[in-house]
């Protein structure tokens, strides 16, 4: 059984992000979102997918992430009696209105519309493409999956390629209401990691970053990732997880996340040396840990929220005076914001009130 996200306080964030985007000012507000960074083939985008529970995205050896995608979960009622053919879709922005109700064609729409965009000789693009998936079995959460880093030029990429992609990554991660998972790969040297270079320039203090540790299962016999998971090689506030994802043998052989998961499970079973970190490993835990960084997040970042939504209203109670015949429609717009602070108001007293610190389980 997976955990999952308070499930009071992520909708009424996402609904206020609606909202404010249909008021023509979604950059005025910073809503939490969990980006992935890290190099190439680190196993970003593996991660993700597991978090999701769900097999849609691009992954392989070679760039397959071009373009950031913007993913919002979005819970659906999980009553027996709904329909199983609607219980789980999803929709991008560029094609309003479908259904994806198969997650393999989600799968090439991403690709499809990758292409379209950059063609395919693995060209790079800051360009979003944005997909709602509907489910019951989702965290209601905003997920970012990034292009990785990369130093040398290939295909159609052009030559300060590293710069460009540091560079989108910055712009997501900087926003303080941005969580980084930062994923490194346990086969390769944790001091040479572009994931936590990165973190550490967008979050010097890391108050707000969760260390992933990937690839557990293929590291030099002998070794194993323990000092990566008790921080003993690079300190982390938030500290690590360590997981084990598909490998592309298993990608190729079509492999399910849950047997992937049992897998992990399995592994971790598997390995004294693992024993006695078990709250830091495996994707449950991260899930888990996720869990209770957004909520004391989110918490943390109510008060300015409710100052910029009153700041709002003030400066649209000021055109609205300025319109002056117009009232109908901008008073509308007035009683709207009230309802929006309103209910709000209401999604804060309840973090406050810890009421949302509950994690349900399937
Ligand atoms: P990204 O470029 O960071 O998004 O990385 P991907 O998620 O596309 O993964 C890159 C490759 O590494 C794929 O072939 C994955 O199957 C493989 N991979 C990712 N995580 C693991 C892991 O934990 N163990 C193994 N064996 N392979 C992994
Ligand atoms: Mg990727």
């Amino acid at each position: 059984a997976f955990p999952f996200l308070g499930e009071a306080v992520i909708p009424l964030v996402n609904k206020l992000q609606d909202i404010f985007s249909q008021l023509g000012s979604a950059s005025t507000i910073d809503l939490p979102q969990v980006a992935v960074v890290g190099s190439q083939s680190s196993g970003k985008s593996s991660v993700l997918e597991a978090l999701v529970g769900r097999d849609f995205l691009p992954r392989g050896s070679d760039v397959c992430t071009r373009r950031p995608l913007v993913l919002q979960l979005v819970q659906t009622s999980r009553r027996p009696e709904d329909r199983a053919e609607l219980v789980e879709w999803g929709e991008f922005l560029h094609i309003p209105g479908r259904r994806f109700t198969d997650f393999e064609a989600i799968r090439k729409e991403i690709q499809a519309e990758t292409d379209r965009e950059l063609g395919t000789n693995k060209g790079i693009s800051e360009k979003q493409i944005r997909l709602k998936i509907f489910s019951p079995n989702v965290l209601n959460i905003t997920l970012v999956d990034l292009p990785g880093i990369t130093k040398v030029p290939v295909g159609d990429q052009p030559n300060d390629i590293e710069a460009r992609v540091r560079t989108m990554i910055l712009s997501y991660i900087k926003h303080d209401t941005c969580i980084i998972l930062a994923v490194s790969p346990a086969n390769a040297d944790l001091a040479n990691s572009d994931a936590l270079q990165m973190a550490r320039i967008a979050d010097p203090d890391g108050s707000r970053t969760i260390g992933v540790i990937t690839k557990l299962d293929i590291m030099d016999r002998g070794t194993d990732a323990r000092n990566f998971l008790l921080g003993n090689v690079i300190p982390l506030r938030l500290g690590y997880i360590g997981v084990v994802n598909r490998s592309q043998e298993d990608v190729i052989a079509n492999k399910s996340i849950r047997d992937a998961l049992v897998f992990e499970e399995s592994f971790f079973r598997s390995k004294p040396v693992y024993h006695s970190l078990a709250d830091r490993c495996g994707i449950p835990q991260l899930a888990i840990r996720l869990n209770t960084i957004l909520v004391q997040h989110i918490r943390a970042i109510l008060p300015d929220l409710k100052a910029r939504i009153s700041t709002q209203m003030i400066n649209i109670q000021k055109e609205l005076a300025s319109y002056g015949e117009l009232t109908e429609s901008k008073s509308g717009q007035g009683a709207l914001l009230l309802n929006i602070l309103t209910k709000y108001s209401h999604g804060f007293q309840s973090v406050v009130d810890g009421k949302n610190e509950e994690m349900s389980t399937t």
